[in-house]
């Protein structure tokens, strides 16, 4: 039976488009990111953004903003290597937003170290992409109370995952 006691998050509908294990692991605590030299960078980089910019950056939920404007919610990827995970995560923070009827358009935002251009995406929810949220929340919940982790599938991204020595070595 399928439970309503677990939380779907942003971080968790990023790892479910980028890696069904990663997101298994993470959702399910085995969290072993506080070690990760990466992750800490880009809390890093987060801060100095949060500091930088001239908007406060706000937090509702368990969601965290990187900046709210009378227009967009934006977020600073640093890199567009999984544009699809990027783009559902965003999605999923404007829906929340919706639901405490402050709608805004979204904005990525991926600052890639070699590049000198930015590049930006903007998104718009619709009753389509509504629809398709509640169903990605739906499957990360079955996801998460299943008994079998899935199986480690060496792909983009993950040398630069925080779960790639348990994965790999
Ligand atoms: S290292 Fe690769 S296979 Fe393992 S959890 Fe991360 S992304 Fe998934």
């Amino acid at each position: 039976m399928k439970s309503n006691h677990i939380r779907v998050n942003g971080t968790l509908i990023n790892y479910y488009f980028h890696c069904k294990r990663q997101c298994y692991l993470h959702g399910n605590r085995l969290n072993l990111e506080d070690n990760s030299e990466l992750v800490q960078i880009g809390r890093a980089m987060h801060e100095v953004k949060a500091q930088e910019s001239e908007h406060t950056e706000v937090a509702i939920e368990n969601i965290r903003l990187d900046k709210l404007t009378a227009e967009y919610l934006t977020e600073i990827k640093k890199s567009d290597a999984d544009m699809e995970a990027a783009k559902w995560q965003l999605y999923y923070y404007l829906k929340i937003l919706k639901e405490k009827g402050i709608v805004r358009k979204g904005r990525l935002i991926f600052v890639e170290k070699n590049k000198a251009k930015k590049a930006a995406v903007i998104l718009e929810l619709d009753d389509v992409q509504e629809q398709k949220l509640e169903q990605i929340q739906t499957e990360i919940e079955e996801l998460l109370l299943s008994d079998e982790v899935p199986k480690a599938e060496e792909k983009a991204g993950c040398k630069k995952c925080a779960y790639y020595e348990y994965c790999f070595i």
